[in-house]
């Protein structure tokens, strides 16, 4: 049976949820079990939905020390790389939409992907996230010869690893994807509630609510198994998508022993001509989104996730506090936006706009460890067996010490003189928290090597 969401039983959990988060001593019985880091039920995830505001305080630590227990400190990097706005659809919040007739349409070219790949290795970046909106001249086999070109693209180094996040397609198209090596598959539900997502969504292919959800059983089918959930927030009441992206993913890790690789909690931005990203539904403020993050943290704590740079530079620095363990970072969301300026050609509007470096500086003042690793998609470490180790909280041993080694290789070729400093005092610090000790001893031989130019060492 594929997942459907159940409307009756999430209904009732967010209602008995809304009672039991009067009681602070049950609230905290929830966080206490958060704390060992096993999965929360869904009954429990509704009540720290619910929690009043007084129970921030709690919960957010909660959220910070699972996320440190599983992946470190460590905060990975990727930039995001659209190669198309033409688009089939007319999502009423997205600038792409067909209905937008003021927006100046652009594919780009095998050879422009590639460009645009070069100018963001450029920055430091190893990791990218392909966009592409819905267009029938993008099916499995053109998708698949863009990130060839990607992976092919070199500016002192490349890229290794893309991620895609593009309409559901048929699994023989997935398996193009995979051929070409396609890291984690991401795919956003937008909501979970059919009737929203109806009017949302008036046509084109995504109209069809239910082959959206089937997309991450046919990308799994097809042997990718590195799978990227999400919700659209300010779509539909942000508790029941929540909830419901939720039951989505213990669905998966029921049905297949594989949760989803990560979660994602992108926030209706503004654009052009898109009536919905003006005015959502159901907007979901700052003290909301928080919750939000932090929650979705405590009830699956295996799971990477992905904070965007559509939320202002101040609360994403507050939210990376929170769970958030992936960042884009100087993204730019029209095709060719980083090798030309034309910003008119825009998805939506960005608001996080510092540079790569500001941002990696950032982390490191307030403690987190930036990563540009790659190592397990690299390492075969993908599906059930990251799973595996990430459920244990072994996952760290590996994040960790190749978290050093990518970010001295930042440092080494593309850090300010302000990144550098920073490094210098901290790196030993980082090395010692390494807990195996040949572990150790191998790092340090490695970052030996890399002072000769090696470069690309991984565990
Ligand atoms: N076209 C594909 C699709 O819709 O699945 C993939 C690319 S689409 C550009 C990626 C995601 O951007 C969508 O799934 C949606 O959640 C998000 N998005 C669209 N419009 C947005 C807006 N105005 N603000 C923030 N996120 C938006
Ligand atoms: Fe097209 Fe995706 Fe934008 Fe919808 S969200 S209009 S499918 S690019």
């Amino acid at each position: 049976m594929p997942f459907r969401p159940d409307y009756e039983a999430l209904t009732k959990h967010l209602d008995d949820g809304k009672k039991y988060a009067r009681n602070p001593r049950h609230v905290s019985d929830i966080l206490e079990k958060a704390l060992t880091a096993e999965p929360l039920e869904l009954p429990e995830a509704a009540a720290l939905l619910h929690a009043p505001p007084s129970m921030d305080p709690q919960i957010f630590s909660a959220a910070k020390k699972v996320k440190e227990k599983i992946y470190g400190r460590r905060i990975v990097l990727f930039a995001p790389l659209y190669i198309s706005n033409f688009c089939v659809n007319n999502c009423l919040y997205c600038g792409f939409r067909s209905g937008n007739p003021s927006l100046r349409r652009t594919l780009l070219t095998r050879e422009e992907a590639a460009k645009e790949a070069e100018a963001i290795l450029s920055e430091g970046h190893k990791r990218i996230l392909m966009v592409a909106s819905e267009d029938p001249r993008l099916d499995g086999k053109a998708l698949a010869d863009y990130m060839r070109a990607i992976y092919d693209a070199k500016n002192g180094s490349s890229i290794r690893r893309v991620n895609v996040n593009a309409a559901p397609m048929p699994t023989e198209d997935f398996k193009e994807l995979k051929s070409a090596g396609i890291g984690t598959y991401q795919c956003f539900q937008e909501t979970y509630d059919e009737k929203i997502y109806a009017s949302a969504h008036p046509s084109g292919p995504k109209n069809d609510f239910h082959n959206r959800i089937d997309a991450m059983e046919r990308a799994f089918s097809a042997g990718i198994d590195d799978l990227g959930f999400g919700a659209l927030f300010g779509l539909a009441d942000w508790r029941f998508d929540a909830l419901a992206l939720l039951s989505h993913g213990f669905y998966f890790d029921k049905e297949y022993g594989v949760g989803p690789h990560t979660l994602s909690v992108p926030r209706i931005e503004p654009a052009e001509n898109a009536p919905l990203s003006l005015r959502p539904p159901h907007p979901l403020p700052d003290s909301d989104f928080r919750r939000l993050i932090a929650v979705l943290r405590l009830s699956m704590p295996y799971t990477g996730m992905i904070l965007s740079t559509r939320e202002p530079a101040e609360l994403r620095n507050e939210c990376f506090h929170l769970g958030i363990s992936q960042i884009s970072a100087h993204s730019k969301t029209n095709p060719g936006g980083y090798s030309t300026n034309d910003e008119s050609t825009s998805q939506f509007s960005v608001c996080d706009s510092r540079t790569t470096d500001e941002v990696v500086a950032s982390l490191l003042r307030d403690g987190f460890l930036p990563s540009f690793c790659t190592s397990c998609y690299r390492s075969g470490r993908t599906g059930d067996a990251f799973m595996a180790l990430a459920k244990k909280g072994l996952i760290q041993d590996f994040c960790q010490p190749n978290a050093i080694l990518t970010f001295q290789e930042y440092v080494s070729d593309y850090a300010s003189a302000r990144v550098k400093k920073l490094w210098e005092e901290r790196i030993k610090k980082e090395l010692a928290q390494i807990n195996n000790t040949q572990r150790r001893a191998h790092a340090r031989k490695n970052l030996e090597e890399m002072k000769d130019g090696k470069r690309d060492l991984f565990f």
